[in-house]
């Protein structure tokens, strides 16, 4: 990876800018970054070494364009063009544009931009869902070869799967907002009040991307990371490493979540908050079902539900995820709605199995022997009132 600064400094434009990192490391050496300067590196992808080969060949990998500004400033507008010409002149480059200004790009772009040029990616940021529904619309609409999405700093919850769904956007990221723990702030020339993110805003974003077949990287935790419902201040160093080893990035068919660590619930209390949740609650099986499950026998009802399991939960990629379940027809089904094995996101959100990966013979046994448990409660339950 390389990375190719033409100009630098930038103005804020977007919550995400609140505490952009831009700001906080010129400030921490007394530079303003609102002001904004061409680089030394300003035509870095036609600099040439002593053999007159270029400094920047293929095995440097992606180059990363405008990291510590944004490539549609306006502030750039008179710039940009000697870029885009770089950009042609290096076709064996890929380049990487990162942007808050994905509505300007129209404007932007060379005249010879046609459908788009291959070596070029536009991945847009999208902090919050505000951020998400104005620009992912126009980054679909635009002629790109290829789009990439980025949440960072994850401000809150986003539902993107709409966006994902139209098979146009060929990579998402997320991660929390950088910074440091209260006592690395304390000592930082810059302080700032880090956002924190919560782990299930990144799943959830994870889940729709498996759902739509997008490949998904966790980036970084960010400085304040909220797990299960408890804050943790995790230090700078550990923010990218942690995010890693968590495994929960993903790319389809790679069997990359098989490698996550999770603990199953245990019965009791997994049935005890299926009974606080309204909505699972209120599933329970009709006299019809209860008639059923006797007249077909509990082995039977077992290896229903086993088929059901697997051939509408097991994949890694269920088709129809989360719709897969219908909400009546089979003891079963109601099972499934009723201790939240109905689809992957549930099973991810109540059981800790992961989604995106196939489910193993233990987590599918696991799973059925916890639908069958629910289905002798019931039917007890009848016994007991008759
Ligand atoms: S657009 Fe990017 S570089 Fe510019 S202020 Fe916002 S976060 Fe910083
Ligand atoms: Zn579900």
């Amino acid at each position: 990876m390389a990375i190719w600064n033409p100009w630098h400094g930038c103005h804020k434009i977007s919550p995400g800018c609140a505490n952009c990192y831009v700001y906080r490391r010129d400030e921490s050496i007394g530079k303003d970054a609102s002001i904004i300067t061409k680089t030394g590196d300003y035509n870095l992808p036609l600099k040439k070494n002593r053999q007159r080969e270029y400094k920047l060949t293929a095995a440097d990998g992606v180059v990363y364009a405008c990291m510590t500004s944004d490539f549609f400033l306006e502030e750039a507008d008179e710039w940009r063009q000697d870029c885009w010409d770089m950009i042609r002149e290096r076709r064996d480059l890929h380049f990487h544009i990162i942007t808050k200004r994905i509505d300007r790009f129209e404007i932007c772009k060379p005249d010879d931009w046609g459908e788009g040029w291959d070596n070029v990616t536009i991945c847009s940021t999208c902090e919050n869902q505000d951020r998400t529904d104005y620009r992912l619309p126009i980054l679909l609409g635009l002629p790109l070869k290829h789009r990439e999405v980025i949440a960072e700093p994850m401000l809150e919850e986003i539902d993107m799967e709409k966006y994902l769904a139209t098979g146009l956007i060929e990579h998402v990221t997320c991660g929390g907002e950088s910074g440091g723990v209260p006592e690395e702030q304390r000592k930082a020339a810059v302080p700032c009040q880090v956002r924190p993110c919560d782990f299930q805003w990144i799943k959830d974003v994870r889940r729709q991307c498996i759902r739509c077949g997008v490949p998904f990287t966790f980036k970084q935790t960010g400085a304040v990371f909220i797990k299960d419902g408890k804050t943790y201040y995790v230090k700078r160093s550990f923010q990218m490493s942690q995010a890693r080893k968590s495994g929960y990035s993903y790319i389809p068919g790679m069997g990359l979540a098989n490698a996550i660590s999770y603990k199953l619930p245990g019965r009791d209390d997994l049935f005890a908050g299926l009974v606080r949740s309204k909505f699972r609650s209120r599933f329970h099986l009709s006299q019809k079902d209860k008639e059923y499950v006797r007249e077909k026998g509990m082995d039977t009802i077992r290896s229903h539900a086993a088929d059901f399991v697997e051939k509408r939960l097991s994949a890694e990629n269920p088709e129809n995820d989360g719709k897969q379940t219908p909400m009546r027809g089979h003891p079963v089904f109601l099972a499934q709605h009723a201790c939240a094995c109905c689809c992957r996101s549930c099973l991810e959100k109540w059981h800790h199995i992961p989604a995106g990966k196939e489910l193993n013979r233990e987590e599918q046994s696991y799973i059925v022997d916890v639908l069958m448990d629910w289905i002798g409660r019931e039917t007890e339950k009848r016994n007991g009132r008759t």
